[in-house]
């Protein structure tokens, strides 16, 4: 049997969260608002109308392309598509065909953390162009449509990427990366459930070494003949692109197998079902007769867009967090992924910075045993924090269903509550408390403050730790002589009597330092 390798290319729409809407004045609100309320003559496209391009939407499509690395024409313009469809009031869509904003850039996923898989993936964009979204219909049980105009002519980006993905995994980091570069540019919400961001997959099976993709065209090689690719429609989460992908991969050589071929076609995902459906069989290239829009001059993507100040986005971020800060990467990944996050985490950091710059002052100082370079300290602070944030916080905000957005704890009380970790004078479990309160507090409270008022503090003193030690050997005679007679994890038994005496207080290394002391 021959090597079978997948080729993945995929078509992502995304709705832009202008005010208005892409041609009209028209509030841009197709989530939230009664149906048929947000719009007027010209997204209905009554005769005579005349469509005016919408600037802001024009900018950020030019943010989108020049984020993904893409070249911006010079020369670009809008075209009409004709087709045929009941959410299509003019009979066409206002499109862009052969002079998009924005061609030929690239997306560079870090797959660092995934098994079995290449550390780097290059995803190259062929183009990035800006249209209008059609109506939305709604398909009712008793065979009537419904039709809501609210989302007629709302701004769409269309991203589409080179063939470049070779699985359902990198394909479904693709869309997360991509939301997330959306997200910090601040131009939509990119929800896919809510179908701000949609996805489209053309997936093809090849035989390996038989193909190579030239300028993101797949080209056979000499006597080989590529099968053909299919399109995957309807996917709106991104464990849909992962489950959809997967299962295409899985028919497309089962069919191979059994020596069968296909043409192209066009599937729709079943997620009840979890399989792809067969919506049509593709009998030739729709022609569209695209021409270019008479009603609407070409522009200068650039000169409309101005300066375009876009922010530090998410891949130079994560590697920032990693190599710079000392994060590991797989916290740097999770802390970067949303910008919110990102600042957050930015700004605990600083505080680190501020501290070791100006260490006797700082909450650091009271650590008296541990004598390290600053370059460690700062690395052991980001670990310990990127392990607070990525699991403590962002757990505990789970289970309060609350969001960085509205978090009420201060970056430079989250810093303090890591400097208490670190220098021992809080234990995990009470830290947890700690944090517990000041999530729940509502207001910023100072965990220092926490600490001594509920006396969570831990107890380092010697002495004291050394009497409550004793106590526990005294009322544990059987356990006592079991681990003098060489059962050792007996030794945890006692740990935790001790642990339970201090109310969580005890250092547990020094309390165990102690037990072996006494018992020897
Ligand atoms: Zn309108």
């Amino acid at each position: 049997m021959p090597k079978y390798i997948p080729i993945i290319g995929l078509e992502i729409h995304v709705e832009l969260k202008t005010k208005s809407k892409m041609f009209c004045a028209c509030a841009n609100n197709p989530d939230r608002d009664t149906p048929n309320t947000n719009i007027c003559e010209i997204c209905l496209a009554h005769p005579g109308t005349i469509p005016v391009p919408n600037k802001t939407a024009i900018e950020w499509t030019v943010k989108i392309a020049s984020a993904l690395g893409c070249k911006i024409n010079n020369y670009s313009k809008f075209d009409r598509k004709h087709y045929f469809y009941p959410d299509l009031p003019k009979g066409y869509q206002i499109s862009q065909y052969d002079q998009p904003v924005g061609e030929h850039g690239a997306v560079e996923l870090d797959l660092i953390n995934l098994k079995n898989h290449r550390d780097v993936a290059r995803i190259g964009i062929t183009r990035v162009h800006l249209e209008e979204d059609t109506a939305k219909l709604t398909h009712s049980t008793d065979g009537s449509s419904l039709i809501d105009f609210n989302r007629a002519g709302v701004p769409l980006v269309e991203i589409v990427s080179d063939p470049d993905a070779q699985s359902a995994i990198e394909a479904k980091a693709y869309c997360q990366e991509l939301q997330s570069i959306l997200r910090y540019l601040e131009v939509s919400d990119a929800e896919m459930e809510k179908g701000h961001m949609r996805c489209e997959a053309n997936i093809s099976i090849q035989e390996e070494n038989k193909f190579e993709i030239r300028n993101g065209v797949v080209t056979p090689l000499k006597n080989y003949k590529l099968n053909d690719k299919i399109e995957v429609k309807n996917i709106n989460s991104f464990r849909a692109v992962e489950k959809a992908i997967d299962f295409e991969i899985k028919r497309q050589t089962a069919l191979l197998e059994k020596g069968e071929t296909w043409g192209p076609e066009t599937r729709g995902w079943d997620d009840d079902k979890g399989e792809t459906v067969l919506q049509r069989v593709k009998e030739s290239a729709a022609d569209y007769r695209y021409f270019p829009e008479p009603d609407i001059p070409p522009f200068h993507p650039l000169k409309i867009a101005g300066d375009l100040d876009l922010p530090e986005l998410p891949a130079a971020r994560r590697r920032r967090f990693h190599l710079e800060y000392g994060f590991s990467y797989a916290d740097a990944q999770i802390l970067t992924t949303d910008r919110n996050w990102a600042d957050f985490t930015e700004q605990v950091h600083s505080e680190f910075k501020n501290w070791l710059e100006d260490f006797k002052n700082s909450p650091l100082s009271s650590e008296p045993s541990k004598k390290k370079t600053e370059g460690t300290i700062s690395q052991q602070l980001a670990k310990l924090a990127g392990g607070w944030l990525t699991t403590k916080l962002m757990g505990a905000m789970t289970e309060r269903k609350t969001d960085i957005r509205v978090l009420k704890i201060k970056p430079e009380n989250f810093a303090e509550l890591i400097a208490l970790i670190y220098n021992n004078r809080l234990n995990s479990t009470n830290a947890q408390k700690v944090l517990n309160e000041m999530l729940d507090s509502g207001t910023d409270i100072d965990p220092t403050h926490i600490m001594e008022e509920k006396g969570y503090g831990q107890i380092n003193d010697e002495n004291k730790l050394n009497e409550i030690v004793a106590e526990v050997i005294k009322n544990n005679p059987k356990q006592v002589e079991q681990f003098k007679a060489g059962k050792e994890p007996i030794l945890q038994f006692l740990k935790g009597m001790v642990m339970k005496a201090t109310e969580g207080s005890a250092d547990p290394t020094a309390a165990e330092k102690l037990l072996r002391k006494q018992l020897k």
